[in-house]
């Protein structure tokens, strides 16, 4: 922590701001120029608050530089992470994986067509929601276990992952037989007992954006479940709210190479919660992977039209399919490849 004083701190203020520094475990090392004193803290205290000095009598400005998550920094693994899945699949290696499946697990007929189609494609995961997080109590809430019980079926068949959303603890134990990885919804991104459970699963889980969450409280929820020893993580950009209303949400493509830079963990890009509108769908996707994601999540239904939510986001199945050739041909440009299609991972 840096802290200037101000020209006219007096010997005291500048004293007990001193002595609050070395209270909390900093090591001060201090500057007296002509008409300023800086405290530079060196030392990293478990708890402080650098707004707790920027209030105190006789400081300018007081900024916090070590950063505030320990175990999700890139410092922490400086190689970065690999999420290793039952079939052998790797997120966070040269390969860019791709999930995809409606918002809903509708019918056994829907989420069966759409894992043939996802896969046909050249996904490796299922994705389709049995536990709904709606903005509405009167919108369709999913199917709960029956939900699960199909994507797993439908997985099966195809030899696809399955990733869905848990939406609180309670859940837990009901989907662990049925998943490979939990989803834990923009929603969700701040429910840090959820959060601090998912630590003590030993399952991979995909830790998507707040709707207006920062990119460090992005980090510092992945730290929740990091602290808990759960490393399976992956983070997932899926659009935040500003005063744009075009589209559903504002894809942050840079949040893609911010959070590259600053952590470990596989980044994710979901072009489809980020815009709202499947046309701009496949633009968005292939932007997230030039800025250098581990893969994306996108919804794709085998009839968008008649979709129980999110229909208009979601891609029809051969937009899928050109939209993955097209991703293969993009990813050489950025050193990477598109994961092979799941037949040939079982081969
Ligand atoms: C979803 O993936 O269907 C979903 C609800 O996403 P988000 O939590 O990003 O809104
Ligand atoms: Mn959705």
């Amino acid at each position: 922590m840096i802290v200037a004083m101000q020209d006219n701190a007096t010997d005291e203020q500048i004293q007990h701001v001193i002595e609050r520094m070395v209270e909390l475990g900093f090591n001060v090392h201090r500057t007296t120029g002509e008409t300023q004193t800086i405290l530079a803290g060196v030392g990293t205290p478990a708890h402080f608050e650098v707004t707790e000095f920027q209030v105190l009598g006789g400081v300018a400005q007081a900024y916090r530089i070590s950063s505030p998550y320990k175990l999700a920094g890139r410092g922490f693994r400086p190689e970065g992470t690999r999420v290793t899945f039952p079939n052998g699949l790797v997120v966070g290696g040269e390969e860019v994986v791709v999930m995809a499946g409606p918002c809903s697990v509708e019918s056994r007929e829907q989420i069966r067509l759409s894992a043939q189609q996802v896969a046909a494609a050249g996904g490796q995961f299922l994705r389709g929601g049995a536990f709904k997080p709606r903005s509405s109590p009167y919108s369709f809430q999913g199917m709960g276990l029956e939900g699960l019980k199909l994507l797993r079926e439908a997985a099966d068949e195809t030899g696809l992952l399955v990733i869905t959303e848990v939406m609180e603890i309670s859940q837990i134990e009901l989907m662990l037989p049925y998943i490979d990885c939990f989803q834990v919804g923009a929603r969700n991104m701040q429910n840090f007992n959820l959060l601090r459970e998912l630590g003590h699963v030993r399952k991979p889980v995909l830790l998507k954006r707040g709707i207006a969450a920062t990119i460090e409280e992005v980090l510092l929820s992945a730290e929740y479940i990091l602290s808990g020893g759960n490393y399976d993580l992956m983070l997932c950009e899926r659009g935040i709210r500003t005063f744009e209303t075009y589209t559903r949400n504002t894809m942050d493509i840079s949040a893609i190479p911010v959070l590259k830079k600053l952590t470990h963990l596989p980044v994710l890009g979901d072009p489809s919660h980020g815009v709202g509108k499947r046309d701009l769908v496949p633009p968005m996707a292939l932007a997230s992977v030039a800025a250098g994601a581990d893969g994306l999540l996108m919804e794709m239904h085998p009839n968008p039209d008649k979709a129980l939510s999110d229909g208009a986001q979601s891609l029809f199945p051969e937009q899928l399919t050109k939209l993955v050739e097209r991703l293969r041909r993009l990813a050489p440009v950025v050193d990477r490849v598109i994961a092979p299609a799941v037949s040939k991972i079982h081969a």
